[in-house]
């Protein structure tokens, strides 16, 4: 099975992919994570995207759909996908419907996660994870149970991404209406999109998408 999570910035798509990974064996392909380790390791593709990830905006189709297209090819995608963070624009979708085709994939559904856009704001600059393992924690909502100390790993590596404050928020969730929001339409017209009420708890949401998996 073949899907892609559609919702702003802090709806839970990253959380949502990470679980739904291990039940359905699905391999989560996240643009946001592959381009945060071009800027860390210092590529050209990541000093090309760095500025323009800082200001909130979006980088060029061009580019994530180069990124997109090999990461599909590699063995691990046969078993099925969860696109997160991709595609974010119309000509994004369009590139990503030629690009299913010619390597033979189907997409089987667009989760589109919907919340209100004040939530997101605290949701998202609160948020921070381990630079270690990858657990996700939360100021108010997930705090690690001994203070800068990951639950699951023990370290103390604790990181928060650079355009999670306010500021960028507020522009990310503007590219967001923008620029992604339209894609609802193009997959609309191909009968794939399927809402879920995202303003609830994590786990209940969970629900609503194993309801929708099967
Ligand atoms: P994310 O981790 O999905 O929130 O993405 C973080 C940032 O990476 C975004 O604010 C964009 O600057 C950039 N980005 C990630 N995916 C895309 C995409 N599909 N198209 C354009 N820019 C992207």
């Amino acid at each position: 099975m073949n899907v892609i999570f559609l919702g702003p910035p802090g709806a839970g798509k990253g959380t949502q992919a990470k679980i739904l990974e291990e039940t359905y064996g699905m391999v989560q392909l996240s643009t946001g994570d592959m381009l945060r380790a071009e800027v860390a390791a210092g590529s050209d593709l990541g000093k090309e995207a760095k500025a323009v990830m800082e200001s909130g905006g979006l980088v060029s189709d061009e580019l994530v759909i180069g990124i997109i297209s090999s990461r599909i090819d590699q063995d691990d995608c046969k078993g099925g996908f969860m696109l997160d963070g991709f595609p974010r624009t119309v000509p994004q979708a369009e590139a990503l419907d030629v690009m299913l085709k010619d390597k033979g994939f189907n997409l089987d559904h667009v989760l589109e996660l919907q919340v209100d856009d004040e939530p997101l704001i605290g949701r998202i600059t609160g948020r921070f994870t381990c630079g270690d393992c990858g657990e996700g924690y939360h100021d108010m909502f997930k705090k690690p149970a001994k203070e800068g100390v990951c639950d699951k790993c023990g370290s103390s590596n604790m990181k928060r991404r650079a355009d999670d404050n306010e500021e960028t928020v507020r522009a990310r969730l503007q590219a967001y209406h923008d620029q992604t929001a339209p894609i609802v339409g193009h997959y609309g017209k191909q009968g794939l999109v399927r809402p879920v009420d995202g303003n609830t708890a994590i786990d209940e949401v969970t629900n609503q998408l194993k309801t929708i998996l099967g």
